[in-house]
């Protein structure tokens, strides 16, 4: 199984030689900046810290330059720590053994970590859980957990072969008398890590995908609003170097600590605190040279029908109503075809598609104006990033509106590359031109 028709072009042109010149300027700049050491870079010497290799942390006031700093040693990872309540951070290269003993030194209301999960950095399966109390009374939030882990388990035997116990999967609490917090950290066997945080994204995905009705039912909820209701599996976590809070800490000015949840404490009570912030570590492990996990994008994905417990806006009589993998592209797109809905979801794994078939909403740019009759489609590229209309009335069967950018905050996954170079080569036009023709086809012969 090859991951390039997924991710067609991008991540194949992380090339060692760019990494490399962004790594060199990266070091220049550290080296030859007069700046004060606070500001820029530090090499922190911990006298008292105990020995892991290198003794040296290196505090950045710029992510990417702890990042670039994390990638010379492998055994250094990137963590960040809140130094106000406005959100703002500071971000730390270092081995993880002398994180733990700086966090573990600070008093439990100061500990303010997060682990940086690089976009590029081999990643460890993870899932942010949370739903407000208030607006679901009733609703048994440790029974439902451990119901999503038996899924879990089912479904990771079944995709990727690994036996799963349940002590694999470390549980973390946060929660508080308002939220049910907790973030569940999977440790496969062998120790074997994903690709990166986007195959992650992906995985998650499929797995939600492979949920019955019931099943998914179970793990949806009312939102904050109490208007509208969601997953309780957290999807916007899978994005580019995102911050993820680390055991023993809270957000900056709150006093709820990750802790092990009960049923975790049972499983590992014998663990120190050390092994166990070690193993909450979402890229850390023993056995770095472990096979990367790879989610082929190239599957037949199956659509996930709409929940029917979700308020659907459309007032006509029961529409089929479609989902795809992408709830963020299909909301947006839900809001631009207003009071229309979306009658039916294509994706096309190979070309990174997705057709939507809409019904009550007709306005063509082609005529400007709304078909009487013909329905319209809005087809999205996700590799590319935009979405265009096309038609379904014989007059338009050759119209294709213009490319129309895709708002960023649907598209995580674009973002976890949007430093790397656009889409120039003849590659990449080819394979526009290919997708186009097939869209094409299928309109003339719909
Ligand atoms: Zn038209």
């Amino acid at each position: 199984m090859e991951t390039g028709s997924f991710y067609p072009a991008h991540p194949a042109k992380l090339s060692d030689l760019k990494r490399k010149r962004r790594l060199a300027a990266a070091e220049k700049r550290v080296e030859s900046s007069n700046l004060h050491p606070a500001t820029l870079g530090i090499s922190q010497l911990n006298p008292k810290a105990p020995t892991s290799g290198s003794e040296d942390t290196f505090v950045f006031t710029v992510q990417n330059l702890a990042l670039d700093k994390a990638v010379i040693y492998p055994d250094y990872r990137v963590f960040s720590f809140e130094i106000a309540s406005d959100g703002r951070r500071h971000f730390l290269a270092g081995p993880p053994t002398i994180v733990f003993w700086k966090i573990k030194r600070l008093k439990r209301h100061k500990r303010h970590w997060y682990e940086v999960i690089g976009q590029r950095c081999p990643c460890k399966l993870y899932f942010d859980i949370e739903f407000h109390r208030d607006k679901n009374p009733d609703r048994p939030g440790s029974q439902i957990v451990a119901q999503l882990k038996d899924l879990l388990i089912a479904y990771i035997r079944l995709r990727l072969g690994f036996i799963l116990e349940l002590s694999d999967i470390l549980d973390l609490e946060s929660s508080t008398n308002n939220k049910f917090s907790r973030h569940l950290i999977i440790n496969l066997p062998g120790e074997r890590l994903f690709e990166n945080n986007l195959h992650v994204g992906v995985f998650v995905r499929e797995f939600i995908s492979s949920l019955t009705e019931e099943e998914r039912r179970a793990i949806t909820f009312w939102d904050k609003q109490g208007d509208k209701c969601e997953l309780f599996i957290d999807l916007s976590v899978y994005s580019k170097n995102r911050n993820f809070r680390t055991y023993l800490s809270s957000k900056f000015d709150r006093q709820s600590c990750l802790v092990l949840s009960e049923s975790s404490h049972r499983l590992l009570s014998d663990l120190s605190d050390k092994d166990i912030f070690l193993k909450s570590l979402i890229t850390w492990t023993e056995n770095p040279h472990a096979d990367k996990i790879k989610i082929p994008g190239a599957v037949q994905v199956t659509l996930v029908p709409n929940d029917p417990s979700i308020k659907v806006r459309s007032t006509s009589a029961t529409p089929a109503n479609h989902r795809s993998l992408f709830p963020e592209v299909d909301h947006f797109i839900e809001g631009i075809i207003k009071p229309g809905f979306v009658r039916k979801i294509e994706w096309k794994a190979s070309l990174m598609t997705l057709e939507y078939e809409i019904q009550g909403y007709r306005y063509c740019y082609n005529v400007r104006r709304w078909h009487r009759s013909n329905n319209i489609k809005y087809i999205v590229l996700l590799n590319r990033g935009v979405y265009f209309q096309m038609c379904h009335d014989p007059d338009c069967q050759d119209f294709k509106s213009e490319d129309l950018k895709l708002p960023l905050n649907t598209q995580p996954w674009v973002q976890l590359f949007d430093d790397e170079d656009p889409f120039e080569t003849d590659n990449d036009r080819d394979f526009e031109d290919e997708l186009l023709l097939s869209i094409y086809d299928k309109v003339v012969n719909a």
